[in-house]
């Protein structure tokens, strides 16, 4: 059956048979705490005589989302600690985030923005505040990339869209503009040629980011989103979370990253989980996804290889997990070393937290 709209409540989950009687009132305290949404491409995805399905684990609340651990942090990668002003998250010295909106048209349940996005979350930017972010992206001629992230910004309205891409073409040290989005996985249709005209009006390299998990994700119609995308001009590269019980399997990471590349998009990151609140149930350990990508090192093609990436937590940036960056420092702990220089203790300690 497919759903004419999504799935935001949960009665309408228990209704599509994607939350049982007995798992009402667990996904009930979920969905009181973090935003639920499955759109209507999904629900046919997922297998309901499937306790381990992959898609629902990814959007279906869980009551494990209840239980908090003490290294578990509401903002886990610190945007909020190197954002200057509101929607800029500056980071890295040569790029910015750009936040214009907190609402996704799914929500992941492990989402390490959980406690920023949704119909409760940070919201859209204002008039004023965007006038603010592009004022500051305008005054630093080292800004060479802006992200536009969220919150997934392809929910935006073309003529919105647009209107802030438009602005960025007038910033000419602005040489790079990437999207971070799930939509063409989770509603191709949204992918027409007005969105696609909107995503190509700075004139600028435009890059598309897609975030997707599971080979299952690539449908006929999101295939085709995609290759709208890719036959307008635009470059697209891979994002997905290496998530316990959803791709910590040789063979579906395999297949996942040549289904990307299958799809004309090269395999960027794959994250390791971040310290997302209620989001331990699909944490690996650092070492099981150290091994996990050694598997596919040499068996599949180098294009279907992404960089194993941890966010440190607390704001210091992105290393590759398997490097040297990363040292075990015994009991399941690293030391993980910044593109600073500077040393963090990965899991983190009570004093960072
Ligand atoms: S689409 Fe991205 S920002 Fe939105 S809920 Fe999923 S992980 Fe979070």
């Amino acid at each position: 059956m497919t759903a004419a709209r999504s799935l935001t409540t949960v009665a309408e989950l228990v209704d599509a048979g994607l939350v049982s009687e007995a798992g009402r009132a667990g996904a009930t305290a979920v969905a009181d705490r973090y935003a639920v949404a499955i759109t209507p491409a999904l629900v046919p995805l997922i297998d309901r005589n499937d306790p381990h399905d992959p898609i629902a684990r990814q959007f279906v609340p869980d009551a494990a989302e209840l239980v908090t651990l003490p290294e578990e942090r509401a903002d886990p990668i610190g945007d909020l600690a190197h954002s200057p002003v509101e929607g800029i998250v500056h980071r890295y010295p040569d790029r910015v985030l750009l936040k214009a909106v907190h609402v996704c048209p799914v929500y992941c349940r492990f989402c390490f923005r959980r406690e920023m996005v949704g119909p409760e979350g940070l919201g859209t930017l204002s008039a004023k505040a965007l006038d603010a972010a592009i004022a500051y992206v305008a005054e630093r001629p080292e800004i060479w990339e802006v992200i536009l992230t969220g919150g997934d910004p392809l929910v935006l309205s073309p003529r919105r869209l647009q209107a802030i891409l438009e602005r960025l073409a007038a910033i000419a040290h602005v040489k790079i503009v990437r999207f971070h989005t799930r939509v063409p996985v989770v509603d191709p249709a949204r992918v027409d040629a007005a969105l696609i005209a909107a995503l190509k009006a700075s004139g600028k390299t435009t890059y598309v980011a897609l975030h997707a998990n599971h080979p299952r994700e690539f449908t006929a119609e999101a295939s085709a989103a995609i290759g709208r995308i890719v036959d307008a001009g635009l470059v697209m590269i891979s994002q997905t979370v290496l998530l316990k019980g959803v791709n910590d399997d040789a063979a579906v990471l395999a297949d996942l990253m040549r289904t990307f590349v299958e799809n004309r998009i090269k395999p960027y990151y794959l994250h390791h989980p971040d310290l997302a609140p209620g989001t331990a149930h699909f944490r690996l350990t650092l070492a099981e996804g150290r091994a996990l990508v050694e598997g596919l090192r040499g068996r599949v093609s180098g294009l279907c290889q992404p960089a194993y990436i941890l966010d440190i937590p607390g704001g210091h940036g992105k290393v590759r997990a398997d490097s040297t960056a990363v040292e075990e420092a015994g009991d399941g702990c690293f030391r993980v070393r910044d593109f600073r220089g500077k040393t963090h203790a990965y899991p983190p300690g009570e004093e960072q937290a």
